[in-house]
């Protein structure tokens, strides 16, 4: 644990949720909290932005921080870490986010095992709040690992050699800073590239005026119109891209079916696919799905729909926001099932507060720590 995960603990910052508003408890309340042994839940959460490294532009936006709320449920003496990442353009903030944890109660549940009854309860606390809701599913999977001194990758049953490679992603730039930027990321077998404004092209052939490796790309909804998406995607499938995500607006379903029914590459829906309900609602309009732990409301549900997924005979892309080693560790437990993964939020920031899961030569690897797999 680096030094300002210490600092979580005491700072003044910590929000007990079982309070009915979301107040700031003194220093020495905050210690002896703490300190407490009990057969409770706690659940506590703090405020926290994520400095990026690099402005990060796709279709719809740009920007250079992204909030999140950092959360902690104690049980025991033992303390599962958790995280809600909120880009603005989502809907979640840290004021939702603050107000919905405010009114989880843990304190009503005496067994954290009963992750279905307790996950179940969280996602009825009220509609939406995804990410926040995510949180809490983390923290408590973290905590449960713990508690059974096993990772969550090998309670699931699964590979850890199986792990994909991580795509790392060249935001829409001009020519010199994407050339700058593929140089930089020559670790990584597979990039992800932005596309969905007016220089698609140009993008692709910077980029590949300086690397062969594998593209995927990432138009975000920024098409419009199905006949240029396709031509698009055919000539991106000469140019070595192995999927496309998102290609027209997530309204324009027919359309959307219409260029999975057509195209060479499969077609992935991300913004359209949210969480389990939408995976079944959209079944016959991707080839793919991008499953993302700040969409489904976290593990359980990821877990969920991976299993619909290859069910369905999907691809399942394993995806992430801006975050830090907290979310991406968790997300990469569930990663040994994932055909692909993009999961270098982590790497995208110069304030990580925690140390997990490592790229290593491009690929996802696991350890062994217990829970989400964060050194402690
Ligand atoms: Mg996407």
């Amino acid at each position: 644990m680096k030094q300002n995960r210490k600092d979580f603990i005491k700072t003044s910052g910590l929000i007990i949720a079982a309070s009915a508003a979301a107040t700031i408890p003194s220093k020495s309340f905050a210690k002896n909290f703490i300190k407490s042994r009990g057969s409770k839940m706690k659940l506590r959460f703090k405020p926290y932005t994520l400095e990026l490294k690099h402005v990060f532009t796709v279709a719809v936006y740009s920007r250079t921080t992204t909030p999140v709320m950092l959360t902690e449920i104690e049980y025991d003496g033992v303390v599962g870490y958790g995280e809600a990442s909120m880009p603005q353009y989502l809907g979640e903030s840290q004021e939702s986010a603050s107000a919905f944890l405010s009114k989880v109660n843990l304190e009503q549940f005496d067994d954290p095992f009963k992750m279905e009854e307790i996950l179940s309860y969280v996602d009825s606390v009220d509609k939406n709040n995804t990410a926040a809701k995510a949180s809490v599913d983390i923290a408590l999977h973290d905590l449960v690992g713990k508690l059974l001194n096993q990772p969550w990758y090998k309670i699931w049953g699964y590979d850890k050699s199986k792990t994909p490679y991580t795509t790392f992603t060249i935001g829409i730039d001009t020519a010199d800073v994407v050339r700058q930027k593929v140089k930089e990321a020559a670790e990584f077998k597979i990039l992800k590239v932005k596309l969905g404004k007016d220089n698609d092209k140009e993008m692709i052939e910077t980029i590949r005026s300086v690397t062969d490796v594998p593209l995927t790309a990432d138009a975000n909804q920024g098409w419009k119109d199905k006949h240029q998406a396709l031509d698009m995607i055919n000539w991106l499938n000469d140019k070595n891209v192995l999927y496309v995500e998102q290609p027209l607006p997530k309204e324009m379903i027919d359309e959307n079916a219409w260029i999975t029914e057509n195209s060479p590459l499969p077609i992935l829906g991300d913004e359209s696919i949210q969480r389990i309900s939408d995976l079944i609602k959209m079944k016959d309009v991707y080839s793919g799905v991008v499953i993302k732990l700040m969409k489904c409301t976290g593990m359980r549900e990821a877990n969920k729909m991976i299993s619909l997924a290859k069910a369905f005979n999907k691809k399942i892309m394993l995806g992430c926001m801006t975050e830090t080693s907290c979310a991406i560790s968790a997300a990469s437990q569930l990663s040994p099932m994932a055909d692909w993964a993009d999961l270098d939020g982590a790497l995208l920031i110069k304030n990580d507060p925690f140390e997990g899961m490592k790229v290593i030569d491009g690929r996802v690897t696991l350890n062994d720590y217990p829970g989400i797999g964060l050194k402690s």
